[in-house]
């Protein structure tokens, strides 16, 4: 629905903020939720108001009881470090019957939280020092959570990486064969058919108790990470619509999965795809020199297959769209989908190549 200006004051009247509101006006390039800034009418303070995206998030309820929870949690860790927690986390602004989220009278769903003052965000790594940061910040958040009860968090998204979930759905997909395209990509079932055992690694790794179970953030972006602008350090882990129980491999893995190659993640000519073994050194390092401390070497080690894993997970569930006819990632062209797979899975050997030096940086650090 279109967000009317009768809207918007309806749902500004509803949080207890902390001045008398003025002008509202739409804030930053997030792509998932609509983000307004509020203006007290004073002008000497603004708030962060978002219509939460309920096509995507169908259950805000337990979605903002999550987010309460882990901001909860993470003001008590920074105020015991002597930090700041108006500024290195999120905080949830109530409305004013005390609900962490109000439903306007048009059925949206909105939040909101304090404006986390004089910092910059990203959109886009640009150098190293970038992902560094990426990995530093995440690292500090894995860190603050390190004693967070997990398993009290809602799972959002259920089985999400559940890899050998993710792959009984691609062997269905096979079998079903909606689209005829089986015979076409033979090789590629065959690559992922070869590495059925390994889809258990992490979830065996959790059973055996010989991993904790953590909050993940599922959506490690730059753009995710609130920089103070004078010392250019990550200070704010934001978007915290996906945190969930999980595994600190799922977060690193999947950084590791965008942010250690140069390529498109649809890249067609697969020669022009390649794992970059000193990228993952810079995230290695950045997200180990934070997030280290609370890791036995155990843990350390599954970073190493979280990034082989979600690598092959994520070329799994675009095999598995392919071959479904495309109803879940959005094409603008035929085959997209499969040239996506593709590019996956040459990550996955560039990785599987590299898996002891990997092993070597990661005792490293
Ligand atoms: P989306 O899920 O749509 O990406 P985000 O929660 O990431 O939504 O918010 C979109 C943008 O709004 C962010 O990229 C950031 O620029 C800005 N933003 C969000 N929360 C805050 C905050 N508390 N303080 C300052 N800026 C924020
Ligand atoms: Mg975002
Ligand atoms: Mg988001």
């Amino acid at each position: 629905n279109a967000i009317t200006e009768n809207i918007l004051r309806e749902a500004a009247d509803a949080f207890a903020f902390d001045r008398t509101t003025g002008e509202i006006s739409r804030y930053g390039e997030g792509h998932i939720n609509d983000t307004f800034v509020v203006w007290a009418s004073d002008k000497c303070k603004r708030y962060i108001m978002q219509r939460i995206n309920t096509d995507t998030f169908k259950n805000p309820k337990e979605l903002m009881e999550n987010v309460c929870h882990v901001t909860g949690f993470l003001r008590k860790a920074i105020l015991e470090k002597g930090g700041d927690p108006e500024r290195e986390t999120l905080n949830v602004i109530p409305t004013k019957e005390g609900k962490p989220f109000y439903t306007d009278s048009d059925g949206g769903t909105w939040r909101a939280y304090i404006f986390v003052e004089d910092t910059v965000c990203l959109q886009k790594v640009e150098n190293e020092n970038d992902f560094y940061t990426v990995a530093e910040t995440f690292g500090t958040f894995q860190n603050q959570l390190a004693a967070f009860p997990a398993a009290t968090l809602h799972e959002t998204i259920v089985k999400f990486h559940d890899t050998p979930t993710r792959y009984q759905n691609f062997e269905k997909a096979v079998a079903e064969d909606a689209m005829g395209r089986a015979k076409d990509v033979a090789d590629e079932i065959a690559f992922v058919r070869s590495r059925e055992a390994d889809c258990h690694v992490l979830v065996d790794m959790l059973s055996k108790n010989e991993i904790p179970l953590r909050v993940t953030h599922n959506d490690t972006k730059l753009n995710n990470v609130l920089i103070d602008k004078t010392s250019k350090k990550g200070i704010c882990v934001i978007d915290l619509d996906t945190v969930m129980p999980g595994l600190a491999a799922y977060d690193f893995g999947d950084s590791i999965r965008f942010g250690a190659n140069d390529c498109a993640e649809d890249e067609p000519d697969q020669n022009k795809v390649h794992f970059d073994l000193h990228l993952f050194e810079v995230f290695a390092k950045g997200f180990l020199s934070t997030a280290g401390a609370t890791m036995s070497e155990q843990e350390k080690s599954s970073l190493v297959w979280g990034a082989k894993l979600m690598t092959l997970e994520c070329g799994m569930r675009f095999l598995t769209d392919y071959l479904e006819g495309d109803h879940y990632f959005r094409i603008s062209r035929p085959a997209q989908n499969l040239d996506r797979a593709r590019t996956q899975f040459t990550l996955v050997k560039g990785m599987e190549a590299a898996f002891a030096d990997m092993m070597r940086i990661i005792q490293k650090y």
